[in-house]
């Protein structure tokens, strides 16, 4: 028996592929609420599985990457990009566990757990009060605040960014989503629309998330009486010195901080990551050397861009920009980042790097 902690992407993905009887354990009363993402998925998506077309709000076609300067470059994808209701995409994903024949306990909050005869004795507060349930593997998909790391000791030396979205009563054109980068220090700002009216507007900082915030809501021109919905949440930054497993008990998604520094993206890492766990359950292999053998260097990678970035001043980004638009971006897809390298090797990009390579790594 595995209990699984968490009905996000990471732990539903997991319980539909791997073999043992599986408990998911939910602490909210539905799955998939309260959101705090902005649902942006690349093409990767399809590789992992086949979406329902109610899942998806919006379907985008160019990116528009704007400096402090605002002299923007606006490239076309290659492959559209998907905006998902997050709350219809989780219930979607559980239930597919379901399917398989996972059963779902939601309002159950795990608390710690406890070693009895090589059990795992998990306690949870429920709204009847406390319950425990024992299992052979625990399975912390429980997100960036992961109790379930934290019970283990797996919990050490964790740093993560604070998101914070609102929906926004914005016009503006459906099939692009627009990147402001300079305005917060160490990430960006995006407006990204979920209908012609309505766009997810958000920004993250490790630090003042407020503050930039309203820096990004001047910047757009934006009312208070125009921002509906605020959803904020941590996003955990990928350290590869994270352990994400100890005695039978395995951490997947952003719970392992298996997340896009460039992009603070989670979601198809973290399902790639509950995957890798289900093939290592069945097939009785190291989780720990599987899961670094097929995504670390792709979240390295993107945590090498991500510091590098952080270096860069307004006037860098203004440069850099500029530099960008000697390169068609479309052919990019960050979830598969080391597929496509050669496309930045322009002796101008190359440039802008080696004269700013003394900030990087
Ligand atoms: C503002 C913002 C915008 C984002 N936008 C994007 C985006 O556009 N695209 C993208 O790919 N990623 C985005 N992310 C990141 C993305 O949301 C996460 O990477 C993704 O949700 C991770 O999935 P997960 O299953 O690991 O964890 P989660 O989705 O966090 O799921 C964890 C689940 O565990 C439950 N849980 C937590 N603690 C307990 C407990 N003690 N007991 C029982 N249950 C518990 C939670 O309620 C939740 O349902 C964004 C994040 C933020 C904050």
């Amino acid at each position: 028996m595995i209990n699984v902690i968490g009905a996000g992407p990471a732990g539903s993905f997991f319980s539909q592929f791997v073999k043992d009887d599986v408990r998911i354990f939910e602490e909210h009363k539905e799955v998939g609420k309260p959101i705090a993402c902005t649902g942006i998925l690349t093409s990767a998506i399809s590789d992992l599985i086949k979406l329902d077309k109610s899942l998806i709000a919006n379907r985008i076609k160019r990116v528009r990457l704007i400096p402090p300067n605002g002299d923007y470059y606006e490239f076309k994808l290659k492959t559209e990009e998907l905006i998902v209701f997050r709350d219809q995409f989780d219930k979607f994903l559980v239930e597919k566990a379901q399917d398989k024949g996972a059963e779902l306990y939601v309002h159950h909050r795990f608390l710690d757990f406890k070693r009895e005869d090589g059990e795992i004795i998990s306690e949870f507060e429920t709204k009847n009060g406390r319950k425990n349930f024992s299992s052979d593997i625990l399975v912390g998909a429980d997100g960036p605040a992961s109790k379930v790391a934290q019970a283990s000791g797996l919990f050490n030396g964790r740093r993560n960014w604070v998101g914070k979205q609102y929906t926004a009563n914005l016009e503006m054109e459906k099939d692009v989503f627009y990147v402001y980068f300079g305005g917060v220090p160490d990430f960006f700002g995006w407006v990204v629309p979920e209908s012609e009216t309505k766009a997810r507007v958000g920004i993250a900082s490790e630090k003042n998330v407020g503050m930039y915030f309203e820096m990004l809501r001047k910047k757009l021109n934006l009312k208070e009486k125009d921002l509906n919905e605020c959803q904020a949440g941590p996003i955990p930054i990928y350290n590869p010195k994270n352990v994400t497993s100890k005695d039978k008990v395995y951490l997947i998604g952003d719970a392992a901080g298996q997340i896009k520094s460039t992009t603070g993206g989670g979601i198809v890492y973290g399902m790639r990551a509950g995957k890798i766990l289900a093939d290592c359950l069945n097939n009785d292999l190291d989780y720990e050397k599987e899961w670094r053998k097929k995504l670390h260097k792709d979240l390295m990678f993107h945590l090498r861009i991500r510091r590098f970035l952080n270096k860069l001043d307004k006037n860098d980004y203004n440069e850099l920009i500029r530099t960008l638009k000697d390169i068609d971006l479309g052919e990019f897809n960050r979830d598969y980042p080391l597929k496509n390298l050669g496309m930045f090797m322009k002796p101008s990009l190359v440039g802008f790097f080696l004269r700013n390579s003394y900030k990087a790594i």
